[in-house]
């Protein structure tokens, strides 16, 4: 490294930052981008700025877009009095590829974490009851990830739910999808039995 230049060093410590690449993956990258200006570096970069200035939290879901209103939210037909809450755009996108789903979301941006400072207003609970009562939702369905933080905040949001007339559902746990009973934890195959239903 002795002999690059500053800049290349520069980036090379902002790629590291990514989630997923170290120093080591983010030189080799780094290193590709160079080789590869023309097909790969301009474009990225390029793309880069256009999403940078452009995109934005939906003011009423919290998903991502180019205007106010992300793509979902203004399309009429997901208007099916279902919101779908989830932690983070991510598990949005998730919900997305599964093409199951044909309502609406809420992404929270996070769990409750009284450690992080992390309380309802940061997560726009109190904007997800208001726009439940609003909007008139019959159902809300809570998709946070089944970890100790998911399950607090699906609590919480249940509880700030109550009296709004909607039926509060979540996603069902257990055996996935092509999964193997071997290879579960002992956790999954309990939640698993608990849930079972009739053949
Ligand atoms: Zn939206």
């Amino acid at each position: 490294m002795a002999d690059s230049t500053r800049e290349i060093e520069d980036l090379i410590e902002l790629m590291a930052r990514l989630p997923g690449l170290g120093p080591r993956s983010a030189r080799r990258a780094v290193l590709h981008l160079i080789r590869k200006r023309g097909q790969v570096m301009a474009p990225l970069a390029a793309q880069m700025a256009k999403v940078a200035t452009n995109v934005r939290e939906c003011l009423a879901c919290g998903n991502l877009g180019t205007g106010d209103l992300c793509d979902i939210c203004q399309n009429p037909a997901r208007a099916t009095g279902e919101i779908c809450v989830v932690e983070d755009v991510a598990d949005l996108w998730a919900m997305e590829r599964g093409q199951a789903y044909k309502g609406r979301y809420h992404v929270l941006g996070g769990t409750l974490s009284a450690l992080d400072g992390v309380g309802p207003d940061e997560l726009g609970i109190p904007r997800l009851a208001a726009r439940v009562r609003e909007e008139g939702a019959r159902e809300v369905i809570l998709a946070l990830n089944a970890t100790v933080d998911g399950q607090t905040t699906a609590h919480y949001i249940a509880d700030a739910l109550d009296g709004s007339g909607a039926s509060i559902t979540t996603l069902a746990r257990g055996v996935p999808v092509g999964g193997e009973l071997d290879y579960l934890d002992d956790g999954t195959i309990q939640v698993a039995l608990r849930a079972r239903r009739q053949f």
